[in-house]
């Protein structure tokens, strides 16, 4: 295998109907889980850009930042390997710990760098300065944050559209996990382009309050339109933080009980960061909004690994 390999294929991922309502609903799953490189996931997807990127220069190394449980650290360092580029990784130390993903970022030979949090930003600086001596790295910002990581969900949209029309129905609601925010940017993004900007897609937070939560999607989709030359009406931005439980990987007896329920009459892999964790904070939002006989499509990001994380207490 000495030719570079090419980043994922670009084939839209399943989009499946679920057996049992949620709440008199009828939902629908885009499978992003599925894509066909490392397990999947939105951090692939995104990948597959950046990647498209590095193959037209001379790099010698990836750089980029993630927590031990990061699905884009694992997907990033996955296709270093295959691509024959070093990589490094610099993790919080704070925190810190081992999963399915930092093993596998272990297996494809990247090199973890731990850091205090707020020396985030001068470890990659001094990371980066010191790998410029040598070598031509590429940095990729933590969860492929920016325009590129947008861009890739602008495709996904695409793709939801293309089977609407095909199936000459609509999605009364797009449900998402939301975490930095691109995924939910990108969508919200792909639709404004569409001139269908006005549709409801709702970024559940499983991490961040809002304001600031939100405005950093807003922020994410105007420095997007901008770039693209978009002259319409910018979107607004729903982020809903209603459903964190306290924050980034906090999770309660329900949503491990949907990990479950996903897992057991659906055959779908969920984990409690996020996709169990967004799927049951749809279900709350549902009930709590009394939205029934919509189709809703439910967007699953992936983090595959992460499922075998909590199987343990399944
Ligand atoms: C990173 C991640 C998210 C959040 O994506 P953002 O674009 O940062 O909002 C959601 N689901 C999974 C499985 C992820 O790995």
């Amino acid at each position: 295998m000495d030719s570079p390999k090419k980043p994922l294929s670009a084939c839209a991922t399943p989009i499946e109907r679920l057996s049992a309502s949620v709440g008199g609903n009828e939902v629908f799953v885009k499978r992003e889980d599925l894509l066909p490189f490392s397990f999947g996931g939105n951090k692939a997807r995104k990948a597959r850009l950046f990647f498209r990127e590095i193959e037209k220069g001379d790099y010698t190394h990836v750089v980029t930042y993630g927590a031990g449980s990061s699905n884009h650290c694992r997907v990033v360092a996955n296709l270093a390997a295959a691509h024959g580029l070093a990589c490094v990784i610099v993790s919080p130390e704070d925190g810190y710990r081992e999963t399915a993903n930092s093993r596998l970022v272990r297996l494809f030979g990247a090199e973890i760098v731990k850091t205090p949090l707020d020396a985030v930003s001068a470890t990659i600086d001094r990371v980066l300065e010191e790998l410029r001596t040598s070598g031509k790295p590429y940095f990729i910002a933590g969860g492929g944050h920016g325009n590129v990581g947008t861009e890739a969900y602008v495709e996904a949209y695409r793709e939801i559209a293309a089977y609407e029309a095909e199936c000459g129905e609509t999605f009364d609601y797009i449900f998402l996990p939301s975490g930095t925010g691109t995924t939910q940017a990108g969508l919200v993004c792909g639709a404004a382009l569409a001139g269908q900007g006005r549709r409801k897609i709702l970024g559940m937070s499983i991490a961040r309050s809002n304001p600031r939560g939100g405005e950093v999607v807003a922020e994410s989709v105007r420095q997007y339109l901008a770039a693209v030359e978009f002259q319409g009406e910018i979107p607004a931005v729903c982020f809903d933080d209603s459903y964190i439980l306290g924050g980034y990987g906090k999770y309660n007896g329900a949503v491990l009980e949907t990990v479950r329920e996903l897992m057991v009459k659906e055959g779908i892999p969920a984990n409690t960061t996020y996709t169990g964790k967004a799927f049951w904070a749809m279900e709350q939002f549902l009930k709590a909004h009394k939205i029934k006989n919509k189709r809703v499509l439910f967007l699953h990001t992936g983090g595959a690994p992460l499922f075998f994380d909590d199987l343990g207490e399944l």
